[in-house]
């Protein structure tokens, strides 16, 4: 299958991803990581990428495209893809757009996962990392406890919670993501590609997606 995945930090993208990535060997595609590989790569686009990245400057659009063309064109790919991150703005989506029919792939739908946002804060001021960078282990002090308080069951340093996960910073994050991404959804919906699912669990996601590919 070929996605675009939308939804607020915290609507389960990740979980949804890797479900999806399992029941047809699509692989998950995030802007980040495919400039990190393509800097890793040594490619020509990908020393222009770090040049910007380097000095701490946004990747252009231009650059992020040629990297995404060349990316999408490789085998892995052949199964399907799910685009997780991107496109972020109109004229990313306006020159994706572009981009695939000029490649020949066919999008199959724009799936927004649409969490209330009480769930998602709850979701994310609830959760806790351990403190060992080497072993950043996730738990939820309500649904998934270490079994002694503050303390990582694999390696017993303590369990944290980060800085951009307090419900200041989600409220932040959350409010930065409607004005960014609301756009988006109207551009999907324009286009005919917008499947919006009103789940909380990632299942009934998944469920959802399978029944329209099938329709
Ligand atoms: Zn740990």
């Amino acid at each position: 299958m070929k996605l675009i995945l939308l939804g607020a930090p915290g609507a389960g993208k990740g979980t949804v991803a890797k479900l999806l990535t399992e029941l047809d060997g699509s692989v998950q595609i995030s802007t980040g990581d495919i400039l990190r590989g393509a800097v890793q790569a040594g490619s020509d686009l990908g020393k222009q990428a770090e040049a910007f990245m380097n000095a701490g400057d946004l990747v252009p659009d231009e650059l992020i495209m040629g990297i995404m063309e060349k990316r999408l064109q490789e085998p892995d790919c052949a199964k399907g893809f799910l685009l997780d991150g991107f496109p972020r703005t109109i004229p990313q989506a306006e020159q994706l757009k572009t981009l695939l029919e000029k490649i020949n792939i066919k999008l199959d739908m724009a799936v927004n996962i649409d969490v209330p946002k009480d769930v998602i804060l709850d979701r994310l001021s609830t959760r806790r990392t351990c403190s060992n960078g080497d072993c950043q282990a996730i738990y939820n002090v309500k649904s998934n406890p270490p079994k002694q308080e503050g303390k990582c069951d694999k390696c017993g340093s303590p369990v944290i919670q980060r800085e951009d996960e307090t419900k200041e910073a989600i409220s932040h994050r959350l409010k930065t993501y409607d004005e960014k991404t609301a756009p988006l959804i109207g551009f999907y919906d324009k286009e005919n590609m917008l499947l919006t699912v009103s789940a909380t669990s990632s299942d009934d996601v998944i469920n959802a997606i399978k029944g329209k590919l099938a329709s």
